[in-house]
């Protein structure tokens, strides 16, 4: 049962999932601390994505730093163009995102620019959410949060809006790391900043998140997947933006060109993979595919993984297949050749523009460097001059401004072992925080006033709970020790001694632990405890030395009954 997210917010509060931040202090919209729960929730989530990304699929895992050059963001259209409109209430003063106030009035409220979306607030009367008063025309705002690194006046710099520039930037790194073959792929789990104009939606909208994002850098002409094949069966609900919603089989929807290609087809259900195996609940999600009036002019095909939760269907992932385009704008703008080479079965004769240096403007500008300057020109990459007034080459780890009129593109034909390549990409963006907070959305169950959350084993916090009968005559020492078995087998135990049975079962389902183990006064004479599955409330006496080995069958979905296992 989706539920009120109000409700869920308040039961992660109290539980110890998440707190407001800075509460005290009377918080900050947009920023929310992960209590012991909700910080160990978050990692069993981020761990699982690790495993199916960097052990299954074989993706590099690498760590950048959040705070970046503006130049970074420069080349990646960021400063220009990552912004939303917001409105402010002439009344009470409160900042909306203009689009928001315009849902249900278009069907792509986002696509629209200043005047548009002005025009529709006012032909529709749109007043203040808050208190009715009149809004002023849209604004544009730029989302990153700007900061200055250094004393005195410093260099302007970012947080990161999202991890992936950092992969985009180190892709030679990565490519050499990988052996200088494609396709090679870089993963990164971290935190990413936005200062979104109104962030009310709990962890659907926060102004510093996490992301676990992957960039696939394939070959440019790539057709096929490697393991397509294994997955092309399979059937998911698709939201094509032609038509109506269809389940069909990955294969058909690449056949009928509704996913662009094969790669593409994958890593979408890989999403759906990971989406199951974390416990969100597959008849409460689909793949959206992008409007074509939302989607970036260079990107060939972007489909959303939506959840449907309290809030509405809310995006968690975006897969995006973006072209050459992010690799090439980091080439365009820094020089640097972030290009893979493929070596061709024999040498061929091409004619291919290079960039030549002209060492008669050459000369006397750079003097005794003019040759190391030239040097430098020549390893450039077409691709970095083109439309530019002059370049930067480094000379002795000493940057030298070039004008054009020292060098010039031209036709050249060679013999050549191989050619250079921009690498495309595909890049699966996933939200932490959503994802986290729709697997507690999916997972709530409620009758009367009893609550259960039904996180999966992979995902729960904590593993098992752990009673003592009563507080005494040894019972408790057996409960420690359990504790401490479970604790070395990498389970996350949770000793409870205080109230009934029934009470501190209700506590542990509250929070979603997958089992709880009893220690009575049985256990003395027999060696064994009752083990209690959340789930099925069935319960079964299992000996005390084989409760981790039942604990973790129970985890992995073997349920309750796996005799073999515990003989
Ligand atoms: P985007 O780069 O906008 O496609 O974002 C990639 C993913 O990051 C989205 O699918 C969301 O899950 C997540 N995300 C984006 N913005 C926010 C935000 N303000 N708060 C929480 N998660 C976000």
């Amino acid at each position: 049962m989706s539920m009120d997210p109000q409700e869920l917010l308040s039961l992660c509060k109290r539980r110890g999932f998440l707190w407001p931040a800075y509460d005290i202090y009377g918080g900050l919209a947009g920023l929310y601390d992960y209590g012991p729960l909700g910080a160990a929730l978050k990692k069993n989530i981020e761990e699982h994505w690790r495993a199916l990304y960097v052990l299954g699929e074989g993706f590099h895992e690498i760590s950048c730093p959040i705070v970046a050059p503006e130049a970074v963001f420069k080349a990646s259209g960021h400063t220009d163009a990552f912004s939303d409109m917001y409105v402010e209430c002439t009344k009470c003063g409160e900042t909306f995102r203009a689009d928001h106030l315009v849902t249900g009035l278009h069907e792509a409220p986002a696509s629209l620019d200043e005047k548009q979306l002005g025009r529709l607030l006012k032909e529709n009367k749109v007043k203040c959410p808050s208190c009715g008063g009149e809004l002023t025309d849209p604004k544009r705002f730029n989302l990153m949060f700007r900061t200055s690194v250094g004393a005195g006046k410093g260099k302007v710099a970012y947080l990161r809006p999202e991890t992936a520039q950092g992969m985009f930037v180190n892709f030679s790194q990565v490519y050499r790391f990988g052996r200088e073959k494609l396709p090679v792929g870089a993963v990164q789990i971290g935190r990413a900043f936005r200062n979104e104009i109104s962030p009310r939606q709990g962890l659907i909208r926060l102004r510093e998140f996490s992301q676990m994002e992957a960039e696939l850098f394939l070959h440019p002409d790539h057709k096929s997947w490697p393991r397509y094949k294994d997955v092309k069966g399979q059937v998911l609900e698709l939201v094509p933006n032609k038509g109506k919603p269809v389940k069909m089989t990955l294969e058909d929807a690449v056949k009928a060109k509704t996913i662009a290609n094969e790669a593409l087809a994958y890593f979408i259900w890989l999403t759906y993979k990971f989406a199951i195996d974390v416990g969100l609940d597959a008849s409460k999600l689909r793949f959206r595919q992008h409007l074509e009036k939302e989607m970036a002019h260079y990107a060939a095909d972007c489909w959303d993984l939506e959840a449907d939760i309290g809030y509405g269907w809310t995006e968690l992932v975006g897969i995006a297949d973006r072209g050459s385009y992010d690799v090439q704008a980091h080439i365009s703008h820094s020089g640097a050749d972030l290009t893979a080479f493929e070596r061709f079965d024999e040498p061929k004769e091409v004619e291919q523009q290079v960039v030549r240096p002209n060492f008669g403007a050459l000369g006397p500008l750079f003097k005794g460097k003019a040759k190391q300057v030239a040097d430098g020109l020549s390893k450039l990459h077409v691709g970095s001059v083109a439309g530019k007034d002059g370049v930067t080459v480094e000379v002795d780890g000493e940057m030298c401004s070039v004008p054009s009129s020292c060098y010039e593109v031209v036709l050249k034909k060679e013999k050549v072992s191989g050619r250079k390549l921009v690498p495309h990409v595909i890049e699966p963006s996933y939200g932490v925080d959503r994802i986290l907070f729709s697997v507690l959305d999916h997972a709530y169950t409620q009758k009367d006033d009893y609550v259960t959350l039904r996180l999966k084993g992979l995902v729960a916090p904590i593993k098992a709970g752990v009673f003592p009968l009563m507080a005494r005559d040894g019972l408790d020492e057996i409960a420690g020790a359990i504790c401490n078995e479970l604790t070395k087998a990498g389970l996350a135990a949770y000793y409870d001694d205080s109230g009934s049975i029934g009470r501190r079962y209700a506590r542990m389902d509250e929070i979603g632990t997958p089992c709880c183990i009893t220690v009575d006064y049985e256990s003395k004479k027999d060696g064994k405890v009752t083990i209690r599955e959340r789930d099925t409330a069935k319960q079964l006496r299992v000996e005390i030395a084989k409760v981790p080995r039942a604990v973790e069958t129970l985890l992995s979905g073997g349920g309750l009954e796996p005799v073999s296992a515990l003989r």
